[in-house]
C-alpha cells in the first residue's frame, strides 16, 4: 500500500489518498478495453493526467464486466478535442468529450470542482473531483500505466466490506440529485453492498423528490434496470423504499393493492433477470413482455375472448392503448411495445391468425 501526500491548511504534510498496487487490487490490465488504454496513453503523452474512473473500476474490482470505460483527465474539453480527431464536445451545462473508436464511444471528462456543491460546472482538481462522486465505490481512479488504484475516500475498503457509502453529505446528496436514490439501490444490488439504516431511511423519506425528475431521466435509469441481471433485487428494493411508484406508477399501485398481483409480477421480474443473464442484448420488446404480461391478463376475460367474436385488431388496439399507459413514464418506441403486446395477447391464448 502506498500513499499520496498533500498539505493541509496549515501547510502540514498529510495523507490524502491510499494507492493500491497491482497485487492489492487484482485488476488485470487484460480486462481494460485497449481503446481506453490508447486514449489514456495519448493524454499522458500530451502531458496530462488521465485515469479510468467510476463504474468500470468498481465493476473490475467486484468481478463484474464493465459496460463502458469512462475516462477523467485534467485536460480541458477543447484540449481533449485537439488531441483526438475522432471526438466531439457534448453537453451544454457541463461539457465533456466523446471520443469515437469505430462503434464505441468513450466519455472523457475534465476533473470538476466542488466549489458550487456537487452540481456546479467549474473545472477542478482530482481532489475536488472525487468529492462530487455519489458513492465511494464509484469514486476510485485507476491508473493503467502504473497499474494502481487511487482511493481518496475509502472506496476499496467499502467494496471489500460490501458497504454502499455516500461521498456527498447525506443531507445534500438526494436533494441535489434525486436520481442518486435509484443509483443507490442499483449499486447495492449489483455489488451486494449493504446500505446503512440511515441511508435507507433517508432514501425512503426523500422518495417524493423523484417526482421532480424529468420522464426522460427516469426512463434512462429504468432502462438500465430493465437490462440488469439483478433486476429482481432492484425492483424489490425500489418497492420497499417507495421508489418504484416513480419508475412504474401503475404497476406499483397494483402491487400495493393486491398480494396476488405482486406475486405474479415479481415472478415475471425474476424471469426477466434470468433472461438478462443469458441474453442481455435481447430486444426491448422481449423484455417489456415481462413487465406487461400480468397486467394484460387482468384486462379482460381472455378465455371468453378466445372464443368470442371481437376482432383481433380491436383487441390488439385496446390492449396496446392500456399498455402504453401502464408503462408510463417510460415511452418505448412503438415497434417494441407492439412486439410485447402481441406476445402478451398470444400468451393469453389469442393468436392473430385465429381471429379476423
Ligand atoms: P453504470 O454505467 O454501470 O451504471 P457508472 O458508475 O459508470 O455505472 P455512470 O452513470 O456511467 O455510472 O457515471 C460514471 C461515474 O460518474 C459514476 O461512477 C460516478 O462516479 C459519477 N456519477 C454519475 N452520475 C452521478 C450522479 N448523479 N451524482 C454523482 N456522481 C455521479
Ligand atoms: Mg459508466
Amino acid at each position: 500500500m502506498l500513499f499520496r501526500y498533500g498539505t493541509d491548511s496549515h501547510g502540514r504534510l498529510i495523507k490524502k489518498a491510499v494507492v493500491y498496487t497491482q497485487n492489492e487490487h487484482s485488476i488485470s490490465i487484460k480486462n481494460i478495453d485497449p481503446d481506453a488504454l490508447q486514449i489514456i496513453n495519448r493524454l499522458r503523452d500530451a502531458g496530462y493526467a488521465a485515469y479510468i474512473v467510476g463504474g468500470a473500476v468498481r465493476d473490475l474490482i467486484v468481478g463484474n464486466k464493465p459496460k463502458d470505460f469512462d475516462i477523467v483527465t485534467d485536460a480541458t474539453p477543447s484540449k481533449i478535442k485537439k488531441i483526438f480527431r475522432n471526438s466531439r464536445i457534448i453537453g451544454r451545462r457541463f461539457r465533456l468529450v466523446h471520443v469515437v473508436f469505430g462503434s464505441k464511444i468513450f466519455e472523457v471528462s475534465t476533473f470538476r470542482s466542488n466549489a458550487e456543491g456537487s452540481v456546479g460546472n467549474v473545472f477542478g482538481t482530482i481532489e475536488e473531483d472525487v468529492q462530487r462522486r455519489d458513492f465511494t465505490m464509484n469514486a476510485l481512479y485507476y491508473d493503467p500505466v502504473q497499474q494502481q488504484v487511487i482511493d481518496y475516500v475509502g472506496g476499496m475498503r467499502d467494496i471489500k466490506k460490501h458497504i454502499l457509502r455516500p461521498v456527498i453529505a447525506i443531507d445534500r446528496i438526494f436533494v441535489e440529485d434525486p436520481v442518486r436514490m435509484l443509483r443507490a439501490i442499483k449499486y447495492s444490488a449489483t455489488t451486494h453492498a449493504k446500505m446503512s439504516h440511515q441511508l435507507r431511511h433517508k432514501i425512503r423519506n426523500s422518495a417524493n423528490l423523484l417526482g421532480q425528475v424529468s420522464p426522460s431521466r427516469i426512463t434512462e435509469e429504468l432502462l438500465k434496470i430493465l437490462n440488469s441481471s439483478c433486476i429482481y433485487e432492484i425492483v424489490q428494493e425500489a418497492l420497499d423504499t417507495d421508489l418504484y411508484i416513480y419508475l412504474q406508477p401503475s404497476a406499483a399501485c397494483l402491487i400495493y393493492d393486491s398480494k396476488d398481483f405482486e406475486r405474479k409480477y415479481m415472478e415475471s421480474i425474476r424471469q426477466l433477470g434470468e433472461l438478462n443473464k443469458i441474453d442481455p442484448d435481447a430486444r426491448l420488446g422481449k423484455k417489456l413482455l415481462f413487465i406487461i404480461k400480468d397486467f394484460v391478463k387482468t384486462l379482460t376475460d381472455w378465455d371468453k375472448e378466445v372464443k368470442g367474436k371481437t376482432a383481433y385488431s380491436e383487441l390488439y388496439a385496446r390492449t396496446w392503448a392500456e399498455c402504453r399507459n401502464f408503462v408510463l413514464p417510460m415511452n418505448p418506441v412503438r415497434r417494441e411495445l407492439e412486439f410485447s403486446v402481441k406476445a402478451a395477447i398470444g400468451q393469453c391464448g389469442v393468436k392473430s391468425h385465429s381471429k379476423k
